[in-house]
C-alpha cells in the first residue's frame, strides 16, 4: 500500500526512502483515504465550537481508526523501517491548554466514530501553548512553532472578512481532516489571520500585544495578566466567532435551510464561555438578512448549546462592555438588548447579562439564550444546579442536563498501549472497540491466573518503555521497580500538585529518620503552569528543588525519587499513563469539574488515589470500595467552609506537628540553600495563612490512603485485580458514550 505511494512520489521503495520521505508519504495516504469518506447528506450537522482543540499528534491515531495501522507497520517493517520512530518525528500541535482542549479533541474523534455529521471550529495558533523547559528548578517558556512544511493543516479556498471597531481583516480557513474509527471523516475548520507576522515574536514568548493586525492567531490564550492581553483575547473570540457564524450560514444555505428554519439544520455547541459572542454574531447576521428581531433571537437559542466546565469564579469569563465595544461594537446593542429583555422578564439583577459595573456576563447570555446548559460529570451538574447558577436552574430547570465527560479509547487505549489491547482482543474479543461496555466481559476473568500475570507484565513492560523514553529525552533515570505514583495536568492549586509535595517531603523526612518503605516509590510529576501565575510557579520549583535534593542524597534515593517531567502534553500522557501504578486524582473537592485524566489511567490500569470530586465520584461508584483509595472531605463540608469563611490553615498547622514539620521544610536552610528564596518563602506564606484550596485539613487523610495504597499493592495479585475491575469499568467513560448522549439530548442529529 505505502510502496506504491513512495513508488511514485520519490521514484523509490520503501527501503531506500529518508523517515521525512516516508512520514509524508503517509500523510498523503492517510489524507487520501480520509478525504474519500466525508460524511455528507446529512441534513442537520453539528458544529462544535472551541477555543481549543488539543488533539496530538495525528498520524498513528488516523492509521488506527482507517484500518490500516497494522499493514502500515508490516510494510515497513519488512523494509527495514519503524513506524514508532516515524512518530517521533511528528511535531505534537498545542491547540489547547488541558482538559478542555483535549475533551474537544477526543469528542470530534467519537463524532465521526458514531458517524455523525459534525464539525469543529477553532483558531490556528501559530505557536499555541508554550513549549516548558526547565532551567535552575523553575519554568520557562518558549514557542512552539508546531506548524512544519508538511503538516495535516490543508488550506481551503475560503476566506472570511471581519469587521473590527477600526478596522477589517482576512481569515483563511485551514482544516484538519479528523477520522472516524472504521467510519467517516469530519473537519476541524481553523480559522488564521492573513496578515499574522511569525516575525513578531521577541525572545521567549513575548510579543506586541497590540499589534492586532500581526499577532492575532499567534499564540493560544495570550498573557491576560495585564488589560492588553485580556483585549487579545476578546479579538481572538470575536474573530473566531465571527469566521464561524459565518461559515455555519452559508454551509446551512447550501444545505437547503432557508434560515427561518435554521435550528433544523445545524446545532452549535459552545465549549465554555471563550465562544458565547456567537449568539449575539448570529443573530447580528439573521437580522442583517432580513429576519426580525424576535424571530432572529428564537432561532439562535434553539441553535445553541453550552457547556459549562468550571465553578471557579474566576474562570466564568466576564468582559467589560468598554472591550466588546472596541472589538466588535456591532455586537454592544445586541447584548444590550437582549439584557433589557432579560430585566424585564424577570426583574432580578443577579441573572442580568450586563452588571453594575458595565460588565458582559458571557455565561448568562448563554443560559438566556441557549436552549441546553450541561455540567461536565454527575456532581459537577448537581453544584451548578443547586448553588452555582441556581438562579438559572430556577429559571429554566429543563434547560440544565449533565454530561459526563469521556475520552477517546482510540487514542487512550488502541494507539498507546498496544499490549494490554492485545490482551483484550485475546480474552473479550474485538467487540470493546466499537462498543465500550463490552470492556465488562473481562470481569469473567478476575480469578484467571494467567490473565493477571499478564496485567502485571505488560505494567512491567510499559514502565521500561517510558524509562528509556526518560533516559533518552530527559536524561532522567527512574527505578523501573518502583511503584509508579504519578500526578500529571495542568499545575493548579485547587488540583493540588502542593498536597503530593507536601507527602514528598514526608517520606523523605521518614527516610532520613530511619524508617524506610518496603519498596521504593517514584513520584512522578508533569504540569505547565501559565506563565503569569506566580504561586503555580513557585509550586513547580518547590517540587523540582525536592527532586535535586534527592537525586544528591545516596540515604534516600533508594527508596524515594521525586521527578518532574518537562514540557507535558499529550504525547508525555501517552507514554507516562500506560506505566501508571498509581493515579493521582486530589483537586479539592467540589473544585474539578470532571477530569479526564482519572479516565485514561483507570482505563489503563492504574488504581485512583483521589478525592470524592469531578469524576472520580463516579469512578468510585463503578468499582466500589475495594478498587479506589478516596480520602479527603467531601464537597459539602468544603463549600459549607466557603461559605462560613472561617478556614484558617494555621489552626490545622499548629495542631499537626507532622504537617508543620513538612510545611517548615519548605524554607529549610537545606532547601533555601538549594532553590529561591523568594519563591520558597512566598509558598510558605501562602500556605501557612491562606491555603485557599485547603489541603491542611485533608493532609491526614492523604497521607494515610496513600500509605494503603502502597502497603496493599505488595499483594500483586489483590492488585491485579484492582487494575482488572477498573479496565474492566471503564467503559462507561468512552467518549462515544458522552456523545451519544449530547446527540440524544441536545444535538438531535443523524
Ligand atoms: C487528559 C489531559 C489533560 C487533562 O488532565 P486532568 O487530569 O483531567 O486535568 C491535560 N493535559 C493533557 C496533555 C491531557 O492529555
Amino acid at each position: 500500500m505505502l510502496e506504491e505511494i513512495v513508488l511514485k512520489m520519490y521514484g523509490r521503495k520503501i527501503a531506500d526512502c529518508r523517515e521525512e520521505e516516508l512520514y509524508h508519504a503517509l500523510m498523503t495516504l492517510v489524507q487520501e483515504r480520509a478525504a474519500g469518506k466525508e460524511i455528507t447528506g446529512q441534513k442537520k450537522k453539528l458544529y462544535y465550537i472551541s477555543a481549543e482543540f488539543l488533539i496530538g499528534k495525528l498520524l498513528s491515531n488516523n492509521l488506527i481508526n482507517l484500518g490500516i495501522y497494522e499493514q502500515i507497520e508490516k510494510e515497513l517493517q519488512a523494509a527495514g523501517k519503524s513506524l514508532a520512530r516515524l512518530e517521533e518525528r511528528e511535531p505534537e500541535p498545542s491547540l489547547g491548554n488541558g482538559g478542555l482542549g483535549r475533551l474537544a479533541a477526543c469528542f470530534l474523534d467519537s463524532i465521526a466514530t458514531l458517524g455523525l455529521a459534525g464539525d469543529g471550529i477553532g483558531l490556528n495558533y501559530h505557536f499555541g501553548l508554550f513549549q516548558q523547559k526547565f532551567k535552575r528548578c523553575r519554568q520557562k517558556e518558549l514557542p512552539n512553532r508546531w506548524i512544519e512544511k508538511d503538516s495535516w493543516l490543508i488550506r481551503s479556498d475560503k476566506k472570511f472578512s471581519v469587521s473590527f471597531g477600526d478596522f477589517n481583516v482576512i481569515a483563511t480557513m485551514y482544516d484538519i481532516l479528523v477520522t472516524g474509527y472504521d467510519n467517516g471523516t469530519n473537519r476541524l475548520h481553523l480559522f488564521d489571520l492573513d496578515s499574522l507576522e511569525e516575525s513578531i515574536v521577541g525572545k521567549g514568548i513575548d510579543f506586541d500585544k497590540e499589534e492586532i493586525r500581526k499577532n492575532l492567531t499567534l499564540f493560544l490564550y495570550p498573557d491576560d495578566s495585564d488589560e492588553a492581553g485580556r483585549l487579545l483575547r476578546v479579538y481572538q473570540q470575536y474573530f473566531m466567532v465571527s469566521c464561524g457564524a459565518q461559515l455555519i450560514l452559508a454551509e446551512a444555505l447550501e444545505r437547503g435551510s432557508n434560515l427561518h428554519d435554521l435550528a433544523d439544520y445545524v446545532a452549535i455547541q459552545i465549549n465554555d464561555t471563550h465562544p458565547s459572542m456567537v449568539i449575539p454574531e448570529l443573530i447580528r447576521l439573521l437580522t442583517e438578512k432580513g429576519i426580525e428581531w424576535e424571530e432572529a433571537v428564537q432561532i439562535v437559542t434553539d441553535s445553541c448549546a453550552y457547556t459549562n466546565h468550571t465553578i471557579l469564579a474566576e474562570a466564568l469569563e466576564k468582559w467589560p462592555v468598554s472591550f466588546i465595544e472596541k472589538v466588535a461594537p456591532a455586537l454592544v446593542p445586541i447584548i444590550r438588548r437582549l439584557n433589557e429583555k432579560i430585566l424585564e422578564k424577570y426583574n432580578n439583577p443577579a441573572v442580568a447579562i450586563i452588571d453594575g459595573e458595565e460588565r458582559v456576563h458571557m455565561a448568562h447570555m448563554d443560559m438566556h439564550f441557549g436552549h441546553s446548559v450541561n455540567g461536565v460529570a454527575e456532581l459537577h451538574t448537581e453544584i451548578l444546579k443547586n448553588s452555582e447558577l441556581n438562579d438559572f436552574y430556577q429559571l429554566y430547570p429543563e434547560k440544565f442536563n449533565n454530561k459526563t465527560n469521556g475520552i477517546t479509547f482510540r487514542r487512550w487505549l488502541l494507539h498507546c498501549n498496544h499490549p494490554l489491547t492485545s490482551l483484550l482482543e485475546d480474552t473479550i474479543g474485538n467487540g470493546f472497540k466499537k462498543d465500550a461496555r463490552e470492556l465488562e466481559k473481562l470481569l469473567d476473568y478476575k480469578e484467571d491466573e494467567e490473565v493477571l500475570n499478564r496485567l502485571i507484565a505488560i505494567k512491567k513492560e510499559k514502565k521500561h518503555e517510558v524509562c528509556l523514553y526518560l533516559k533518552e529525552t530527559q536524561k532522567l533515570t527512574l527505578d523501573e521497580d518502583s511503584i509508579f505514583d504519578i500526578q500529571v495536568k495542568r499545575l493548579h492549586e485547587y488540583k493540588r500538585q502542593q498536597l503530593n509535595a507536601l507527602y514528598a517531603i514526608h517520606k523523605y523526612l521518614e527516610i532520613k529518620a530511619g524508617k524506610r518503605p518496603k519498596r521504593p516509590i517514584t513520584l512522578i510529576f508533569g504540569a505547565k503552569a501559565a506563565p503569569a501565575y506566580v504561586i503555580a510557579k513557585d509550586i513547580i520549583h518547590l517540587i523540582l528543588c525536592l527532586q535535586k535534593l534527592i537525586a544528591k542524597d545516596k540515604e534516600v534515593r533508594p527508596y524515594l525519587r521525586v521527578v518532574m517531567v518537562e514540557n507535558y502534553n499529550v504525547t508525555m500522557a501517552e507514554k507516562l499513563i500506560p506505566s501508571c501504578d498509581i493515579s493521582e486524582q486530589i483537586s479539592l473537592a467540589s473544585k474539578e469539574a470532571s477530569g479526564t485524566g482519572n479516565m485514561k489511567f483507570m482505563l489503563n490500569g492504574a488504581i485512583t488515589l483521589g478525592t470524592e470530586d469531578g469524576a472520580n465520584v463516579e469512578i468510585h461508584q463503578l468499582v466500589g470500595d475495594e478498587n479506589i483509595y478516596v480520602f479527603g472531605e467531601d464537597s459539602d463540608t468544603v463549600m459549607a467552609r466557603y461559605d462560613r469563611g472561617d478556614y484558617c490553615s494555621r489552626d490545622y498547622y499548629e495542631k499537626n506537628p507532622e504537617l508543620k514539620e513538612a510545611v517548615d521544610f519548605i524554607v529549610s536552610k537545606k532547601m533555601l540553600r538549594l532553590g529561591n528564596k523568594e519563591c520558597l518563602k512566598r509558598l510558605y506564606q501562602e500556605l501557612l495563612n491562606k491555603d485557599w484550596f485547603m489541603t491542611f485539613p485533608d493532609y491526614p487523610s492523604y497521607v494515610e490512603a496513600k500509605e494503603r495504597a502502597y502497603a496493599d499493592y505488595e499483594d500483586k495479585k489483590a492488585w491485579a485485580k484492582k487494575m482488572l475491575v477498573n479496565i474492566a469499568k471503564a467503559g462507561f467513560f468512552s467518549s462515544d458514550r458522552t456523545i451519544a448522549q449530547y446527540n440524544e439530548d441536545i444535538w438531535h442529529l443523524g
